[in-house]
């Protein structure tokens, strides 16, 4: 979920390998050196990772900028010192716990970690996600696990003093010159209380379009439907598939002074100083359709709405479509045909949808191989087969693929994962006249898929396996994550 902008040189992390190809040094001197806190860097697990610029600086003469903890022990040490009893001061023991905190935060960020789990048990352990997926970082003892939890409660402004109820919680805090806006949710669970923070950065980090959205002909196509001054825009995938990101890279394609925009959302989940955003509370009679309608007396160009999931928001988001309104809004559906299935469902007219309806953007992400492992590859008998078949299903001809294939085996680099960062992939598609009688006609999802693949919109299976024809992702990650949630 977090954001970010492609790293620059200055954020650049680089493995165990390179750092030794920049210094030209043997790893016996290297790590005497990062010993001797001549260079700073992370390991998590065994893996080494450092900053770029760190290792440059250090070949300018520079000492580390900032000293960064060389690994989880010196976390877990600290924790292991807040809870002990024999901590003569209490108000000693609040700093302890205080650096405790900053150091799980900081690694996060480091390591671009979208969440951070504390889970309890005996022992619980603390996990962080890289790139969409859950790593074990370290077993915590349960003293500190509940230590850690409490601080963040306070930390959050939760009632420190329930912990058998869930609770929210939120904390805005700048970190390592990265402005951060976490959510924290408290469950408990049958084996003590659990914590999980998901972190967000701030707007500015927010990426471009261009940036968000990897292939041209699906940008081309965005930009025209956001170009015409009404329409109903859907954003379509399960959550962690990237969608708020594209949405509100969107939203921010159309934020100049000539447009005024009005959000509604469940939460509000990133702040834009020039846009008006409403924070629905359906406990004090402000749900999704009363926010909508009084957004509308606002004289809005541009709405926003969290999420279209029942008859009424997707009814009012289609009229206000139609009435010269700019609507974005994201729906927890597969894919174009599903989504256009469920407004159907819902009860609204196919005339309606075919008057309002402007761009669908359906949406996953995938791991991309890592550049520093990854080497070219054949496909076995097997994938050939897999590769053919679902090239045939999606429309697209096995002829036209790249066939770079690429594996990799995991290095420093990618924490030994294989994996380094993730690219989006969408299916992108407008209204068609054989779609708008396919819907008219109340033809069933499948025949509406098969429309729409027949009008040249690729689906995800389709634009995913083009990805792996040209070496960028793996056949396990289409597996993973286009054809589990089929
Ligand atoms: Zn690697």
């Amino acid at each position: 979920m977090v954001a970010r902008k492609k790293n620059k040189t200055d954020d650049e992390i680089i493995g165990m390998k390179e750092a030794l190809e920049l210094l030209d040094v043997t790893q016996p001197t290297f790590y005497r050196w990062i010993r001797e806190g001549k260079i700073s860097g992370n390991k998590v697990g065994r893996q080494w990772r450092f900053k770029k610029a760190d290792i440059e600086g250090f070949l300018r003469g520079e000492s580390p900028a900032q000293k960064l903890p060389s690994n989880f022990d010196g976390l877990i040490s600290q924790l292991e010192k807040a809870t002990q009893k024999d901590v003569a001061k209490e108000n000693e023991k609040e700093d302890v716990v205080d650096y405790a905190v900053f150091l799980l935060l900081q690694l996060a960020i480091e390591h671009c970690a979208s969440d951070i789990h504390l889970e309890p048990g005996q022992p619980g352990r603390i996990r962080y996600r890289f790139d969409g997926v859950l790593h074990e970082i370290v077993n915590i003892e349960e003293e500190c696990s509940k230590t850690l939890i409490k601080k963040i409660k306070t930390l959050a402004q939760c009632n420190v003093n329930i912990n058998d109820l869930p609770q929210d919680g939120r904390i805005q805090c700048e970190l390592m010159k990265t402005k951060l806006d976490i959510r924290i949710t408290f469950l408990p669970t049958i084996a003590g209380e659990e914590a999980i923070l998901k972190l967000f950065s701030s707007t500015e980090n927010f990426m471009d379009l261009e940036k968000v959205i990897a292939q041209k002909n699906h940008l081309a196509t965005i930009k025209d439907s956001l170009s015409k001054s009404y329409g109903l825009h859907i954003c379509c995938g399960p959550t962690g598939s990237g969608k708020t990101t594209t949405l509100y890279s969107m939203l921010q394609s159309l934020d100049h002074s000539g447009n005024k925009i009005i959000t509604i959302e469940n939460p509000v989940e990133y702040r834009f100083p020039s846009m008006t955003q409403i924070q629905v509370y359906p406990a004090k009679g402000l749900d999704m359709a009363a926010a909508f309608r009084s957004a509308l007396r606002g004289a809005p160009n541009v709405l926003f709405i969290g999420e279209i999931h029942d008859a009424i928001t997707a009814e009012l988001a289609l009229k206000a479509a139609l009435t010269g309104h700019i609507v974005l809004t994201q729906m927890h559906t597969d894919d174009m045909s599903s989504a256009l299935t469920r407004l159907l469902d819902f009860g609204v007219s196919p005339y309606l949808i075919a008057d309002s309806l402007g761009v669908v953007v359906s949406q996953r992400l995938l791991r991309k191989l890592c550049p520093e492992c990854s080497k070219a590859s054949s496909l076995n008998g097997d994938d050939l087969k897999d590769v053919k078949k679902w090239a045939e299903s999606s429309g697209i001809k096995f002829e036209d693929l790249s066939k770079e294939w690429k594996s990799s085996e995991g290095c420093d680099a990618c924490k030994g994962t294989g994996y380094k960062g993730r690219i989006s992939v969408n299916e992108v598609g407008t209204l068609k006249p054989s779609i708008i009688k396919s819907m008219i006609k109340e033809e069933n999802r499948e025949a509406l898929a098969q429309k729409i693949q027949n009008e040249g919109i690729i689906n995800l299976l389709g634009e995913s396996l083009r990805f792996v024809s040209e070496g960028k992702t793996s056949l396990s990650e289409i597996k993973r994550v286009i054809l589990s949630s089929r």
